[in-house]
């Protein structure tokens, strides 16, 4: 153990708590009644600017499984609250609050330092205060339990998506998978590559705004954290539709342009961790969307259209066409249409 590793006896789990999670009572969440230090948290329902309906997620991430053992842990604190605003963004809901269950095999002060600021710092961002959770000993771990706000009749459902609608992404896709892939050393980039896209692996942005202007205007969404052509497959299978994706069409960041053809496909379409939205809307809301898009200043950029299932059995919900519109040879469709599973064993 080193001078700053601590068991949970030494420094106990309330000091623990009450030194790196608990902020100071302020009033700027006056619809959180009740934060860290109870039985409970309470929140209000009733607070006249926080009607709608709760929406709620969970994440987990375990060392070894969602990131590398020994992650720099402000990129990891901002990266587990993240990926759960995330998920909020993917619903069109406003964030509220959120509570943090960490298992940890020791206690490290400055570890817990910088992880407490990566993770406050982005919940600052989005006024979403941690409320409550759980400590214990053992496999760091982290699994966070988010809450949000929205009317459950406008929320962004997977489930809605409509024949003919047009399928758009936010911002560029592959950047996170190219960088894992130089960790990996499946691939090597240089330098100045590396500096220009670490960031979209280790410090995603969820698309929280974009979910919110997005109510009443898309008819599905989801978040991009397994691959695009996985998640949305989530989609397609709940609406009981297909789609056709222009593969070449996927917006990259110049970085992965740069890259071999096949690397820039394998990393746009199957690549996770970009936490960017993949959503569905009629091609009546394309000049709305266009301005959302100018509004916040983030590319949107239609890949694709939704169409009606495939009549032959053996084919995939999704179709996939290169830059000519011809449909890509079977074999290689097959290859990319393989999706993330965390119950499969690593290749
Ligand atoms: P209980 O015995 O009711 O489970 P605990 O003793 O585990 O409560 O926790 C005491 C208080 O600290 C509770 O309000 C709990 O929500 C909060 N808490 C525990 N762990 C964390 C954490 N990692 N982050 C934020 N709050 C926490
Ligand atoms: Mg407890």
């Amino acid at each position: 153990m080193n001078k700053q590793g601590l068991n949970l006896n030494t420094l106990g789990e309330f000091d623990l708590i009450e030194r790196f999670f608990k902020r100071a009572a302020n009033n700027a969440y006056p619809h959180i009644l009740l934060g860290i230090g109870d039985d409970c948290a309470l929140i209000s329902c009733s607070a006249k600017d926080q009607v709608g309906d709760l929406a709620v997620s969970t994440d987990m991430l375990i060392e070894g499984r969602h990131f590398l053992p020994g992650a720099g842990p402000f990129s990891l604190g901002h990266k587990c609250l993240a990926v759960n605003l995330s998920d909020l963004a993917a619903m069109g809901a406003t964030p509220v609050a959120f509570t943090l269950a960490i298992a940890m095999p020791e206690v490290n002060t400055k570890w817990l330092d910088e992880f407490s600021a990566g993770l406050l710092a982005l919940a600052d961002e989005h006024h979403c205060p941690l409320i409550g959770g759980d400590t214990t000993a053992g496999p760091l771990t982290i699994s966070i339990t988010i809450f949000g706000r929205v009317d459950a009749t406008k929320s962004l459902k997977r489930s809605n998506a409509k024949l003919g609608d047009d399928i758009w992404i936010s911002n560029t896709l592959g950047d996170a998978r190219l960088v894992l892939g130089n960790i990996r050393q499946e691939w090597a980039l240089d330098p100045t590559e590396i500096a220009l896209v670490a960031p979209r692996m280790h410090a995603p942005v969820p698309r929280v705004t974009l979910g919110q202007k997005l109510l009443g205007v898309a008819n599905a969404a989801i978040d991009i954290s397994d691959g695009l052509l996985g998640d949305l497959s989530h989609i397609l299978k709940m609406s009981e539709v297909g789609a056709e994706i222009y593969i070449d069409q996927i917006p990259c960041s110049s970085t992965l342009g740069n890259q071999s053809l096949e690397l820039k496909r394998l990393c746009t379409l199957m690549g996770g961790d970009d936490y960017e939205l993949c959503f569905t809307a009629s091609t009546t809301e394309r000049e709305k969307i266009q301005s959302i898009s100018k509004t916040l200043g983030l590319t949107l950029t239609k890949v694709g259209k939704i169409i009606p299932v495939p009549t032959e059995v053996s084919c995939n919900l999704i179709t996939l066409l290169d830059e000519d519109g011809q449909i890509l040879p079977t074999e290689l469709s097959k290859q990319y249409l393989q999706s993330f599973d965390h119950f499969k064993t690593p290749n």
